[in-house]
């Protein structure tokens, strides 16, 4: 029995502490959230009847700046998961020193079974219900699992019906047309890619490694081609009906038209423009974790390596996609025995870098080039992995470790320039 997401997030959070001299009062304001909301989302469906879906949102820290942090649609919401997310989100934005906060929200809701015109009423119905507590100055949404761009443009067009005012800035993700940044849809993936070529030779990452990827959605597709295009060979991937393992490698844009056209990732090459199937062997998405690979990029969900299944995973560098893939006990084996996990908190933070892009754009009115947003990123991705990887060292601690150390002294200089206890009496 793995313990209460929260639970483990704060357990990470004391870790870290024991190498940092942070102010009491630093430490009490980062182990409560701010705010959280629950919320009722009535949807209309098609057939006329009413559905009532359980919704939230937490708002857990503004003292650097606005919340910041994506909403998801999945049938495993619920207010642990959403407050642990907004924990992360805090400790990310952070790391990579952009001035927000920390906020998450989702729906308890399996958006697979919605029709198209449910999802968007769904969407519309969840910003009225949160409506009052989010803006740009405030709390600004962004996409997560099973949320895309067109969801944010729903999300933003009901927030301007609400406030009867354009506010682009109020979410970010959104489509170009109605105020998005070019380079968000990759950001996620790219992130991470930049992080991995940052570190690949203190990491010893070879120039052919091989990597699997648990995730075929945003995070994990776009990682996968930026590997493939730099010369890393992704032999196995997995979506949430499993996947497929190819020793010579995959072909990531193939894999993405197979998913489109049938619904789950395929083995399949290009052939003078057609989809054909390559020898392959199937993969769940356990055995996608113990797969003898260079690098293993969890970018699906929660709890996918456990105390459990810690001791078949191979790989001997984890970079984490996708938000908390590791428990708190699979976290302390896996360092204990060498296994260097770059953490979701930098490893995933290039999503909310350039929604921080698309949130600048969008209050200044003047929209930047791609080539611009990707220097922009690779120096920011690169500079905080650098810092990250210089910390681990120092303090011989999990790359993890080393990440929140540096982000709590950002976060503890902004708690004490509010003044604390000693400045008062
Ligand atoms: P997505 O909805 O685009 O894709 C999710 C993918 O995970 C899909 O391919 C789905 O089939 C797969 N999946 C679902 N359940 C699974 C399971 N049990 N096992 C294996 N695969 C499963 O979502 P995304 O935006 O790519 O998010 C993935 C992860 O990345 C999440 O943890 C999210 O919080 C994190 N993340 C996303 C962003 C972003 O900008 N989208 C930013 C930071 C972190």
């Amino acid at each position: 029995m793995e313990f209460p997401l929260f639970t483990n997030s704060l357990r990470q959070l004391d870790l870290a502490l024991k190498y940092t001299s942070l102010h009491p009062d630093t430490v009490a304001v980062l182990k409560q959230p701010k705010a959280a909301h629950l919320v009722s989302v009535p949807v209309r469906m098609d057939d006329g009847s009413l559905r009532v879906f359980a919704g939230y949102r937490v708002q857990y820290s503004d003292v650097r700046g606005p919340a910041k942090g994506g909403i998801r649609f999945h049938p495993a919401v619920n207010l642990d998961e959403v407050q642990s997310l907004a924990f992360w989100m805090t400790i990310k934005c952070a790391v990579v020193d952009i001035p927000f906060g920390g906020g998450k929200g989702g729906v308890s809701v399996n958006p697979k079974e919605l029709s198209r015109a449910e999802l968007e009423r769904l969407s519309r119905a969840y910003i009225n219900a949160i409506a009052d507590t989010i803006g740009p100055d405030r709390d600004i949404p962004a996409p997560d699992v099973y949320t895309d761009s067109m969801i944010m443009g729903w999300m933003a067009d009901q927030y301007n019906t609400i406030v009867r005012k354009s506010s682009p800035a109020v979410i970010t993700g959104k489509p170009l047309p109605l105020g998005g940044s070019l380079g968000r849809n990759d950001a996620t993936g790219r992130g991470g890619f930049y992080v991995l070529q940052a570190l690949r030779s203190s990491l010893g990452i070879k120039d052919s490694a091989t990597v699997a990827i648990q995730g075929f959605g945003n995070a994990g597709l776009h990682f996968a081609q930026l590997a493939t295009d730099a010369g890393y060979r992704v032999v196995a991937v997995t979506d949430s009906k499993g996947g497929v393992y190819v020793k010579d490698g995959l072909d990531p844009v193939a894999v993405q038209m197979a998913k489109e056209q049938s619904g789950s990732v395929k083995a399949v090459k290009l052939q003078g423009g057609r989809l054909e199937e390559i020898p392959h062997s199937k993969v769940t998405n356990d055995e996608l974790l113990k797969l003898d690979v260079d690098l293993l990029v969890p970018a699906a969900l929660e709890n996918q390596i456990t105390r459990e299944n810690v001791s078949g995973i191979k790989a001997k560098v984890i970079l984490e996609l996708a938000n908390g893939p590791t428990s708190f006990e699979a976290d302390s084996a896996l360092f204990e025995r060498g296994t260097i996990v770059v953490p979701d908190i930098l490893a995933n933070a290039g999503g909310v870098t350039v929604s921080y892009y698309e949130w600048v754009q969008n209050r200044a009115g003047y929209y930047w080039a791609l080539e611009e947003i990707h220097q922009r990123l690779q120096t920011c991705m690169g500079k905080a992995a650098t810092e990250i990887d210089r910390t681990r060292k120092e303090h011989r601690c999990s790359m993890r470790t080393a990440a929140y150390i540096c982000a709590l002294k950002r976060i503890g200089e902004a708690v004490e320039a509010h003044g604390t206890a000693h400045y008062f009496q």
